[in-house]
């Protein structure tokens, strides 16, 4: 099963995408989570995407590409894969194509989760963490028991960077002029599947699976 996961910041694609490619067996490859990583770790590739990032903007295509290419050469993606987070832009969508043609690949399916921009900002401006054991709260939808600290150990939550009302709303912006093409991309290759990204995790999971078979053998 080879998946793209494509929807805004704040879809709920990471967590639908861990949940079924652990069903499925197969990676999850999260870009935000690779580069988040690469960013900690100060690598040569972190401290490049670090300026793009904090600003909520797109990390150049050619980054990025790198990175997937290198992931998708690992063993464990030979089965198959769940992409969340990637791609973003057409450039990387054609690189993609070019990957998968040179493993001799192909794409079964790209998932839309539609969530409307309200909502989008309610989850992702109510996100904290912990600094300290990287505990994770929504003031909304996951409150600690006290107001900004941390049940697990007492530390004083914080707000993401990236979270902030302006720069959310800046990613969402830049997300919706720079992705919004993909699904044409993929609406006129016939593998574009829209599902609802509101409403209960398990029923809006049930819809990605019903999509996703749709298209097996
Ligand atoms: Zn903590």
């Amino acid at each position: 099963m080879r998946l793209v996961f494509l929807g805004p910041p704040g879809a709920g694609k990471g967590t639908q995408a861990r949940e079924l490619a652990r069903e499925w067996g197969v990676p999850q490859i999260a870009t935000g989570d690779m580069l988040r990583e690469a960013v900690a770790a100060d690598t040569p590739l972190g401290r490049q995407a670090r300026g793009y990032m904090e600003r909520g903007a797109l990390v150049p295509d050619d980054v990025i590409i790198g990175l997937i290419a290198e992931r998708l050469a690992q063993p464990d993606a030979k089965r198959g894969f769940v992409l969340d987070g990637f791609p973003r832009t057409i450039p990387q969508a054609e690189a993609l194509a070019r990957l998968l043609e040179e493993l001799g690949q192909q794409l079964d399916r790209a998932i839309f989760f539609e969530v409307s921009e309200p909502e989008l900002l309610r989850r992702l401006t109510g996100r904290r963490s912990c600094p300290t054991c990287q505990a994770t709260y929504h003031v909304e939808g996951a409150p600690p028991r006290r107001a900004g600290v941390c049940d697990r150990c007492g530390s004083a939550l914080t707000q993401r960077e990236d979270d902030r009302e302006v720069t959310v709303r800046t990613r969402l912006g830049v997300y919706t002029e720079q992705t919004a093409p993909l699904l044409d991309y993929y609406r006129r290759r016939g593998l574009l599947a829209r599902v609802a990204g509101e409403g209960a995790i398990e029923s809006i999971r049930g819809s990605i699976r019903q999509a996703v078979e749709a298209v097996r053998p």
